[in-house]
């Protein structure tokens, strides 16, 4: 038996509606692609919507829409992955992490607080904080848009895993906490469109700023030249941008997935709660569920557990991997998400560059960041994804049973 950890659903559907822009006029930038904004927009419940060749795309023209640049400080948690972070760095920015809280493993509005206070006194405060809705759970967005409010930083939401979840009965993606949310459309994700992303805003000018950054900075409106127009062949480059543009094949894949995400979330939380009801009646109840909280509405775009140890930290690791190992061995895919972005070899180059004489970064994590470093040893993905079958379910909480059985 061979179970993923994630897995996409392609039906006949998904198959002709993407061979049907293959026999026509358009591969790219016809009308699949504007289709697929406002269907995901109006799903949403957002204004505009622009559709990138992946999420780390829309991330990255939303930090350019917001000006990050040299000088400016971007937050985000350090349980995510290095997209996340990465964006402050093409954009020559200064990264720093928040903790998380154990339970959710998302960023804890606490430790925000806490960091936001302290970097006042510096003169240190970011200029964009990314909450990741990890999982598929809406982090805290009333009170992390509060102290944006406070602090003056703006929000980006890294919605990859939150396509479908609700937050206090609202869609994420109506941006009513923040200036941009984005999500992703790689295949394990809520729907796919092979790669892809979009990013949903209320602003009309973040908007046309990403749009226009999204496709090398070109124009063909007059009303946004410089000058007159020479013609009817004329455009004009009036920034830097990119081709970060999604194909009309990739757009009609998602127009057709979208059809099918209400039944995908119900399917995801149906087996969440098979999960959860199936791991209460292992022996000592060593796996503990990520807990999901009042008011929200989980995508599940991963079902987490938290191995819990006999011991220190390192102990736990120790088990977490003969788990690993095993569930492996027996063909089931698990995963862990996700090794804390600081201690990626890249970080750990950058932080021993800029400040030489700072603790290790390894000692690092578990002062700075020990909410991260808790969850971090004993975090185990579980498969997830609406094809599973009873009997694949079956054979995977058999084989964490026997897990137990041998390792605890
Ligand atoms: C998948 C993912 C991304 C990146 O998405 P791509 O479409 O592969 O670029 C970013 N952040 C998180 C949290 C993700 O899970």
């Amino acid at each position: 038996m061979h179970i993923p950890y994630g897995c996409q659903s392609i039906t006949a559907d998904d198959v002709e509606a993407v061979s049907d822009v293959l026999t026509s006029d358009f591969l790219t930038q016809g009308p699949k692609v504007p289709e697929f904004e406002q269907t995901v927009a109006r799903y949403c419940t957002a204004q505009h919507g622009v559709a990138t060749n992946s999420a780390t795309s829309a991330l990255h023209i939303a930090c350019l829409a917001l000006s990050l640049g040299e000088g400016d400080r971007l937050w985000t948690t350090p349980n995510s992955f290095v997209a996340s972070a990465n964006c402050a760095l093409y954009c020559r920015a200064e990264i720093d992490f928040v903790d998380i809280e154990l339970e959710t493993g998302n960023l804890c509005v606490k430790a925000l607080a806490e960091k936001c206070e302290h970097a006042e006194r510096e003169g240190q405060l970011p200029k964009i904080v990314i909450p990741v809705h990890f999982a598929g759970q809406p982090c805290d967005m009333k009170e992390i848009h509060a102290l944006s409010r406070r602090y003056g930083f703006s929000i980006i939401e890294d919605a990859s895993h939150a396509l479908g979840a609700e937050y206090h009965a609202e869609r994420v993606g109506g941006c009513q906490y923040s200036e941009i949310t984005f999500f992703s459309f790689h295949p394990v994700k809520m729907v796919t469109t092979g790669e892809g992303g979009i990013a949903l805003t209320r602003c009309e000018v973040l908007a046309d700023k990403m749009r226009l950054l999204m496709s090398h900075g070109i124009t063909r409106d007059p009303e946004c030249m410089v000058g007159a127009s020479e013609g009817g062949w004329y455009y004009q480059q009036v920034d830097l941008g990119y081709n970060y543009r999604l194909s009309d094949l990739h757009a009609a894949l998602g127009v057709s997935q979208m059809g099918r995400l209400d039944h995908f979330v119900a399917r995801r939380n149906e087996l969440a709660s098979h999960y959860r009801e199936a791991l209460s009646t292992i022996a000592g109840q060593p796996l503990t569920p990520l807990s999901l909280k009042a008011d929200r509405h989980s995508s599940y775009h991963l079902y987490v557990v938290r191995l819990s140890g006999r011991g220190d930290l390192e102990q736990t690791q120790r088990m977490r991997k003969k788990w690993f190992d095993q569930l492996r061995q027996k063909g089931i895919g698990v995963q862990v998400h996700y090794i804390p972005i600081p201690n990626q070899p890249f970080y750990k180059a950058l932080k021993r560059a800029r400040s030489p004489e700072t603790e290790p970064p390894e000692t690092e994590l578990t002062v700075q960041l020990p909410n991260m470093a808790a969850y971090y040893a004993g975090a185990l993905s579980l498969p997830l994804y609406p094809t599973l079958t009873e009997a694949q379910f079956s054979y995977v909480i058999e084989a964490l049973n026997e897990c137990n059985r041998r390792f605890y």
